[in-house]
């Protein structure tokens, strides 16, 4: 194992690694304060905040593996109207920025569900996607399909059908943390294969005995240690995570301005004159009075 004695994080992070001389390579991903904000937001039950929490990290975990600016996100829409869990969704973009909300229903249902799988199962009929939207270019939305309940386990798959990446992931939350770890193996050459011919099977079976609990309470460098103390581990620094929103008051306006001067007029006068658009995933409150509404449409 490479010399980690001056190994430095901020307090939220993604960590890239490689194994050294290898088609190896993968991300931790460690949230608090991101996780701690995105689950305060509003009274979500025990396994939502689960859910969110893993759902951050996959985004996270998985933009990492693309090179593009811009946001990923990942997203669970339910097309059952009565599912306890309606819709949620995660994103990160290339700077860092994470957030994430859910809707549901306030129903027993929840009493007794604890875990992130028990929550992604309350979706009920309905799809797991990905959306990806570039600075530039077209967004792109790919259909992740729900080999079971378990997030990571779905995201993992789809890596494998879809990019034809052989994709390790786990994700796991605790009440004030949400980490995980992604590892993948890029394409091999002949010589990668004769040199080590069991490398995936190995990864596979050290990744496979990291614990929840350990991908909440260590950092990165005791994580990837405790893994793979045996290989060659390369560590760059760390690309710092945190909260943000991409709310404005310039998209406010422009939802103003779409619902045209004589409806923004009515909805302002059903709302007792102050018209509030109100930002779910961060909380901030655009408001807007008449004045403010006939100088948009001046
Ligand atoms: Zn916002």
């Amino acid at each position: 194992m490479t010399d980690m004695t001056n190994f430095q994080h901020p307090e939220q992070y993604r960590q890239r690694f490689f194994i050294e001389n290898s088609p190896v390579r993968g991300d931790v991903v460690r949230l608090t304060d991101a996780y701690q904000t995105v689950i305060a937001k509003k009274e979500y039950p025990t396994a939502i905040k689960a859910l969110l929490g893993e759902m951050l990290v996959a985004a996270s975990l998985l933009i990492g593996t693309l090179k593009i600016n811009g946001r990923l996100s990942v997203q669970l829409q339910s097309s059952d109207e009565d599912s306890p869990l309606s819709w949620a969704m995660a994103e990160c973009d290339h700077t860092g920025q994470v957030r994430a909300l859910a809707g549901f229903k306030h129903t027993d249902d929840w009493q007794t569900a604890t875990t992130s799988r028990q929550a992604f199962a309350k979706l009920g009929q309905g799809v797991l996607f990905i959306s990806i939207h570039p600075e530039r270019g077209e967004a792109y939305q790919g259909i992740v399909e729900r080999v079971s309940d378990d997030l990571a386990e779905c995201l993992a798959h789809y890596q494998k059908q879809s990019a034809q990446i052989p994709t390790l992931l786990k994700l796991a939350t605790s009440d004030e943390v949400a980490g995980g770890i992604l590892v993948q193996l890029l394409p091999q050459t002949d010589e990668d294969r004769e040199n080590d011919p069991d490398l995936w099977e190995r990864m596979s079976a050290l990744t496979g005995t990291i614990k929840a609990d350990e991908l909440t309470e260590l950092h990165a460098d005791e994580i990837l240690y405790r893994l793979y103390h045996e290989e060659e581990v390369a560590i760059p620094e760390a690309s710092e995570l945190a909260f943000g929103c991409t709310c404005s008051a310039e998209k406010s306006e422009g939802a103003i301005l779409q619902l045209g001067h004589e409806e923004a007029l009515n909805a302002l006068d059903a709302h007792g004159g102050v018209l509030a658009l109100d930002c779910g995933f961060c909380g901030e409150s655009y408001q807007f009075d008449e004045r403010k509404i006939n100088e948009l449409f001046v």
